[in-house]
C-alpha cells in the first residue's frame, strides 16, 4: 500500500493506513484464512488437569455404567411374580436367604421362588430376582421371614447394567470443553486421562505510558490498566491460556522486544492500545518487522473498535486491540474468540440470544457494524431492550448490562420501537425484582442498600429524569427518580406527574459553588458574592454543567450574561465538577453537597434541589418495590442518607 504519501508528513502516512478500512466480514474471513486450517496440538492430561480444556477426539464408553444391575433403594431383592397378589389386607410372606448384600459385596446366594435378599442402595441385585422392595413397605414376620404388602413390577428399583452408559457409546464429541459434569461421565467409566488438545498460550501485553498496575498508587494523568485484565481473563474465559507480561511505556524498542520475546514463547499475542493514529502509537509499525505475511486488516469498520490491527507473524496470530476496554472487549469477543477457540479445539461460541424491543431510537454510523450495550427489563409483552453505553472509553457499561444488540454496517438507525436481538452476556436473561430508571445519584445506592442485602437485585438504569418519566409511563420501570425544576410554580416535580404515577418524597439536596478549601477568592463568602468574586479576577477559571442539567440553570440565574473562562467546558455530572476543580482544571463550579463533601472540597450552600421518586402506581404492591420504600422510611436509610450530605424529606 505505496500510495506516495509525503515522507515528511507523518499524519497523512498515518491517515492513509485508516484509507483500506476492511468490512467486519471481510477482516475476519482474511484472518482465519491466513490461520487455517492448521493442526491442533494436543496432550493427554490427567482428569484432574483437564478442566477448561477441549476434548481432541471423542470418547467412547470402555464400559456399561453401571456395570451390574443395581438396587436404587434400600429394602428386599425378590422375585416380581411372587408378590403378584400382595395387598394391605394381603401380605405376602417370604424366607430371607441367609446374606445381606451392601454397597460393593458380590451377591453368593441366589434368588429361590418365595424367598428375598436384604440389599442396600447400590447393591448388585442377585441372580433369581428381578425387583427390590423398599424397606418401608415391608414388615419383620419373626422366623426369618418379613410380610411384604405390596405387589412389585419386574424391574422395579433396578438400574440395569449400561442403562446410564452402555459400553461401546459415544461418551463426549471431541471440541467439547471439559468441565465438571464431563470429568464426572469420565471418571464414572473409570477413565484416568484424557487427550485434549493444547490450550493456546496468549500473551497479553497492555500499551501506554500512562498505564498503571491495579494495587498500586495512580500517579497524576495516569488510569489503571483495564485491559491487561479483561483480556486475560476473556482469553482464559475462550479456551486459552493466559501470560500477561504487563502494560510496556510507549518506547518502540522496549515494545519490539518483549513482542519478540512473547513470540517465542506464545502462540498468540494480544496487545492493546497504541493502534491509532495518534502520536506515540508504535505497536502496529513493529508488526511489520515480526513475521510474515505481516499486517492483514488495519482498521475495520466496526464500532466500537475502528483501529482493530490484525496480523499473522509467522504463523501466530498478532493482534492489537483498541486502547478503550469497551473497544477491547468487542473487538476482542467478535473478531480474537472465534481464533482462538479454533486453536483451542472449541467449537464456536454459542451465546444465548433473546428477541427484545427497543424504546428508545438508537443512532448508529452508517458504514460500521455497532455494538450497542443494552440492559433488559421486561415490559408488557416481552423484553424491552435500553441501550447503557457511556461511550468506548467506559467500563462500567460491560458490567451493568444483559448483552448486546448489532446494528449492520447499512443501518444508520435503529428506530424506536423496532425489534432486535440482543446477544446475552450470561446464559440466562435475569430479570432484576426492582427496575428503576431516571436520574441517578449516589444516594439512591444508599436506599437500595438493604434491598440488595436481603437479597432483592436492583437495576438502575441512568437516563435522566425526563427519560425516566417517559419510562414510567410506558410501564417499563417501578419507578423513576427525577429532579424537575417547573420555572412557572417554582416547585419540584410534582407539576410534572401523569396518570398512573404517584410522587413519593426522597430527599433533598443542596446545590452549592465548590472550590479549593483555603481559596480566599471564596472563602466566607455567599454564592452571589462568591460569583462576583470570581468574575472580577481574569484569572479565575470556571467548570459548567450541560444544557438541560438542573444544575446549569442555577448557574445560567447567577451568571446572567457574563461568559467567563471555562463556560464552555460543560461535563455532564456532578463528579466532573469536583474533579475539575480538586485537579486545578478550574477553580470553581457548581455542584451537590455530597459530592463537595467527598472530593474535601470547599462548598458555599445556594438552592435545594427535590429528589423525588415518580413510582408507577399498577406497581406499587411489587414486594421489591415496598422494599424499597420501606428504606427510604426507615430511620437506617434517614441517618446513612443524612451522613453522606442529603437531607430526607
Ligand atoms: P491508544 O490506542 O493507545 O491511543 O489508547 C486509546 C485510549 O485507551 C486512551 O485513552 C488510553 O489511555 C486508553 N487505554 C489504552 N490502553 C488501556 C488499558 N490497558 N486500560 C485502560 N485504558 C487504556
Ligand atoms: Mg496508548
Amino acid at each position: 500500500m505505496q500510495n506516495s504519501p509525503k515522507p515528511e508528513n507523518r499524519d497523512s502516512v498515518e491517515q492513509d493506513q485508516f484509507l483500506t478500512i476492511l468490512s467486519r466480514e471481510e477482516a475476519l474471513a482474511r484472518f482465519e484464512a491466513a490461520l487455517f486450517p492448521r493442526t491442533i496440538p494436543g496432550e493427554t492430561r490427567p482428569l484432574a488437569d483437564a478442566i477448561g480444556h477441549a476434548l481432541a477426539e471423542d470418547i467412547v464408553a470402555p464400559i456399561d455404567v453401571p456395570p451390574f444391575d443395581r438396587s436404587n433403594v434400600d429394602g428386599f431383592a425378590v422375585r416380581s411374580a411372587d408378590l403378584a397378589s400382595a395387598g394391605e389386607a394381603t401380605p405376602i410372606r417370604v424366607a430371607l436367604n441367609d446374606e445381606v448384600i451392601a454397597c460393593g459385596s458380590a451377591p453368593l446366594l441366589q434368588v429361590v421362588p418365595g424367598t428375598a435378599t436384604p440389599i442396600a442402595t447400590g447393591g448388585p441385585v442377585p441372580r433369581g430376582a428381578d425387583a427390590v422392595v423398599m424397606v418401608e413397605h415391608t414388615q419383620p414376620a419373626g422366623d426369618g421371614r418379613i410380610e411384604i404388602r405390596r405387589a412389585a413390577s419386574p424391574g422395579q428399583f433396578v438400574s440395569y447394567a449400561g442403562s446410564d452408559i452402555a459400553r461401546g457409546e459415544a461418551l463426549l464429541r471431541a471440541g467439547t470443553m471439559i468441565g465438571s459434569r464431563e470429568i464426572g461421565m469420565l471418571a464414572a467409566c473409570g477413565i484416568a486421562e484424557v487427550a485434549v488438545a493444547r490450550k493456546p498460550s496468549v500473551a497479553v501485553i497492555s500499551t501506554g505510558d500512562e498505564l498503571v498496575q491495579p494495587g498500586l498508587p495512580l500517579r497524576p494523568a495516569a488510569i489503571y490498566d483495564t485491559n491487561g485484565a479483561i483480556v486475560a481473563a476473556a482469553v482464559n474465559e475462550n479456551g486459552g491460556e493466559a501470560a500477561f507480561l504487563g502494560a510496556i511505556p510507549d518506547d518502540e524498542r522496549e515494545l519490539e522486544a518483549v513482542m519478540r520475546k512473547a513470540l517465542e514463547s506464545c502462540d498468540m499475542l494480544v496487545l492493546s492500545g497504541g493502534t491509532s493514529k495518534g502520536a506515540g502509537d508504535v505497536s502496529h509499525r513493529i508488526i511489520a518487522r515480526l513475521g510474515q505475511p505481516g499486517v492483514i486488516a488495519h482498521g475495520v469498520a466496526l464500532k466500537p473498535g475502528k483501529p482493530l490491527c490484525l496480523a499473522v507473524c509467522d504463523g501466530k496470530p498478532v493482534v492489537i486491540l483498541p486502547g478503550f476496554p469497551t473497544s477491547a472487549m468487542f473487538t476482542f469477543h467478535d473478531m480474537i474468540v472465534p481464533v482462538l477457540r479454533r486453536m483451542a479445539g472449541l467449537p464456536p461460541r454459542s451465546d444465548a440470544k433473546v428477541m427484545v424491543r427497543i424504546p428508545v431510537r438508537i443512532a448508529s454510523e452508517l458504514g460500521r457494524t455497532e455494538f450497542v450495550m443494552v440492559s433488559l427489563v421486561e415490559g408488557h409483552d416481552g423484553l424491552i431492550a435500553y441501550p447503557s453505553g457511556k461511550g468506548s472509553g467506559a467500563i462500567t457499561s460491560f458490567a451493568q448490562a444483559d448483552g448486546f444488540l448489532r446494528i449492520e454496517a447499512l443501518a444508520d438507525q435503529m428506530p424506536a420501537g423496532s425489534e432486535a436481538e440482543v446477544t446475552l452476556f450470561t446464559p440466562h436473561v435475569r430479570v432484576p425484582d426492582l427496575v428503576i430508571i431516571g436520574s441517578h445519584c449516589t444516594g439512591l445506592d444508599l436506599v437500595t442498600a438493604p434491598l440488595s442485602r436481603a437479597g432483592l437485585s436492583v437495576r438502575s438504569i441512568a437516563v435522566g429524569s425526563l427519560g425516566g418519566l417517559a419510562a414510567a409511563r410506558r410501564g417499563e420501570c417501578d419507578l423513576a427518580p427525577i429532579h424537575l425544576f417547573d420555572e412557572a410554580s417554582e416547585t419540584y416535580n410534582e407539576p410534572f406527574m401523569a396518570a398512573g404515577l404517584e410522587l413519593v418524597p426522597g430527599y433533598r439536596r443542596m446545590q452549592g459553588i465548590v472550590f479549593r478549601a483555603g481559596d480566599e477568592r471564596f472563602e466566607g463568602l455567599s454564592a452571589q458574592d462568591a460569583v462576583r468574586a470570581a468574575l472580577a479576577d481574569p484569572a479565575c477559571i470556571m467548570v459548567n454543567r450541560n444544557q438541560g442539567a438542573g444544575t446549569r440553570i442555577l448557574i445560567d440565574r447567577l451568571l446572567g450574561t457574563a461568559r467567563p473562562d471555562g463556560y464552555w467546558n460543560q461535563p455532564r455530572s456532578h463528579n466532573a465538577v469536583a474533579a475539575a476543580v480538586a485537579q486545578h482544571r478550574a477553580d470553581w463550579g457548581m455542584t451537590i453537597a455530597p459530592v463537595a463533601q467527598a472530593a474535601g472540597l470547599g462548598f458555599i450552600p445556594l438552592a435545594e434541589e427535590h429528589y423525588d421518586f415518580a413510582v408507577v402506581t399498577a406497581r406499587k404492591r411489587r414486594p421489591a418495590v415496598q422494599a424499597f420504600l420501606d428504606s427510604l422510611a426507615s430511620k437506617e436509610t434517614r441517618i446513612a442518607l443524612e451522613q453522606a450530605g442529603f437531607r430526607p424529606a
